[in-house]
């Protein structure tokens, strides 16, 4: 009843000479302001504002969309999936505080709000899947790999995450579906995992797997009738590939080192190719690099989208808000230690040196071009001590505790130190961004731009850095500014879809009210 209620309050036109909606498309004219720095040789910064004319064309025929997930069987792909059925069968189940209906919290997609302007004095917003059209989710077909055989139903009750009475409402929808089977290198995962290993691809010839990944991906698509599908890996964490020249480097490369079965070739590569070759965009969720160089030139050449690295949900989201708001007041951080005990299976396989690698460079990146913005706090460098702890502690289960000492000199030589302890459900921030990362890159996948001069009508960069608000260690094209904090990222998305939408950019700047 809510939803029906906010669909008849909120519907949007935009009445403007620069926007038209015509033949399934959204078409709108806008304006970006931006300013080209040099910096001239007696140390004066030349600014010269300009202004591009964009175009952006956005199809808003929301297609029939299929998710398949590498790592189904997993909390995060278990979590997902029973969310998005308690959601679309509107189920409510108890729990020891009362009565519990589905909800979309932690989705920005699905929870979150844009500002439109004013009416008034009053600021009015819409939900963000109101802005642009999103494909909806109770809409789309899941399925997927998983190294485990364990159906569903079973894997989610070996996560532990969700509550008895909502497991038992699942049960019968989850218990038919059955992850396919799995490339398994185990040199890539953590040693530990191998005893769950009984769901797995034969043999070495990583060239068949390919083609069996690949075969998968149209067997799903045409089986349920979608128009497209996306693929996003939700796994665990491997250990990061050796980048070798001749074998990561460009697109040829990467396809002949499978050919070959060559040993550096991670099980994730493999699964991002089939993808691309297929003409699918690939996610990656967790923090390796299987996005290598020959893999992103693979993308470009296929015109296809990835996205990655690393979902971005809790600990890191709080440290790319809090640092930006230290140094963007004038204070110095000089240290941020960060530890986590987790119980799942997500911190067992962390529990292996190598995969923790992998994790402590993507949570240790994400503070450098925050306080490399900062020339008056940090003259000279801009590396703090950052250090990162993870223990797999069995009993805590899916239940994740994050303590942080922030550590900042303020006025006059003082100390500053800030302590947060933060406890969650892992999965449960997982499971919303997995949605939000799909459903944005679906969105994308049907808006074209023309800038000036441009005669036809282009795809947004195949590397989509927008999603990195969504992302621990975005992954950026060469020759594009790495942006990590919080803010800045998220009104770089909210924007976007305004433009598309054929709005203005929001400054919060409120003349109207500061010079009436
Ligand atoms: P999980 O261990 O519960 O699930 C991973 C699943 O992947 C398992 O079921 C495993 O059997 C399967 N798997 C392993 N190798 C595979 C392969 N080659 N092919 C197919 N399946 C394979 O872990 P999780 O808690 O669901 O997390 C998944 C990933 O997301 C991890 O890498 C984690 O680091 C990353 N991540 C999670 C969060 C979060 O908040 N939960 C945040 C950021 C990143």
């Amino acid at each position: 009843q809510l939803k029906k209620k906010l669909k008849k309050i909120f519907k949007m036109q935009v009445n403007s000479n620069n926007v038209t909606y015509e033949n399934g498309f959204i078409q709108a004219s806008y304006q970006y302001k931006s300013s080209n720095v040099e910096k001239l040789e007696n140390g004066t910064l030349k600014v010269t504002p300009k202004t591009t004319e964009y175009t952006f064309k956005t199809n808003t025929k929301v297609p029939k969309l299929g998710i398949m997930l590498v790592g189904w069987g997993g909390n995060n792909g278990t979590t997902f999936t029973a969310g998005l059925l308690a959601n679309k069968m509107k189920l409510s189940w108890f729990t020891k505080r009362g009565e519990q209906t589905a909800n979309y919290y932690g989705s920005i997609t699905q929870a979150s709000t844009i500002k439109v302007g004013c009416s008034g004095s009053e600021e009015v917003y819409l939900p963000m899947n109101q802005v642009l059209p999103l494909v909806n989710p109770d809409d789309v077909v899941i399925g997927g790999w998983d190294i485990s055989a364990l159906n569903l139903s079973q894997a989610m009750k070996r996560a532990q995450v969700l509550e008895y009475n909502l497991i038992e409402k699942l049960d019968p929808y989850m218990r038919d579906m059955v992850p396919k089977k799995a490339i398994y290198y185990e040199d890539f995962i953590a040693a530990n995992q191998k005893t769950r290993a009984d769901n797995i691809l034969e043999g070495h010839n990583k060239l068949e797997h390919l083609e069996t990944i690949r075969k998968d991906i149209r067997e799903f698509k045409a089986a349920n009738n979608c128009d497209k599908v996306i693929v996003l890996w939700t796994a665990n964490t491997e250990r990061f590939c050796q980048l070798t020249p001749g074998v990561h480097d460009t697109a040829e490369n990467v396809l002949k080192a499978i050919e070959n079965s060559e040993a550096e070739i991670s099980a994730s590569t493999v699964y991002a190719v089939a993808t691309i070759l297929e003409g699918c965009s690939y996610i990656n969720g967790s923090p390796q690099n299987t996005l290598v160089p020959g893999v992103i030139e693979l993308a470009k050449q296929k015109d296809v989208f990835i996205v990655g690295d690393d979902f971005k949900s809790g600990q890191t989201k709080i440290k790319t808000s809090l640092v930006d708001f230290l140094v963007s007041a004038g204070i110095k951080p000089q240290s941020i230690v960060s530890y986590n005990h987790l119980g799942n299976n997500d911190g067992k396989n962390l529990s292996s040196e190598k995969q923790f690698k992998s994790k402590e460079l993507s949570k240790k990146s994400c503070v450098d071009d925050i306080t490399g913005s900062n020339k008056i706090l940090y003259p000279e460098t801009n590396k703090i001590d950052h250090e990162i702890v993870i223990k797999y502690v069995p009993y805590t289960g899916d239940s994740k505790k994050a303590m942080d000492e922030y550590l900042s000199e303020i006025f006059l030589g003082g100390q500053h130190t800030l302590v947060l302890y933060n406890v969650c459900e892992d999965s449960l921030l997982a499971a919303p961004i997995i949605l939000d990362l799909i459903l944005i890159t679906e969105l994308f996948e049907r808006i074209e731009y023309k800038v000036d001069g441009m005669r036809t009508f282009q795809r947004f960069n195949r590397v989509l850095s927008t999603l990195g608000y969504l992302c621990k260690a975005p992954l950026t094209d060469e020759n594009t500014p790495l942006v990590n904090s919080l803010y800045r990222q998220k009104s770089a998305l909210d924007n976007i879809f305004k433009a598309c939408a054929g709005l203005h950019a929001d400054d919060n700047l409120l003349l109207e009210f500061k010079c009436p």
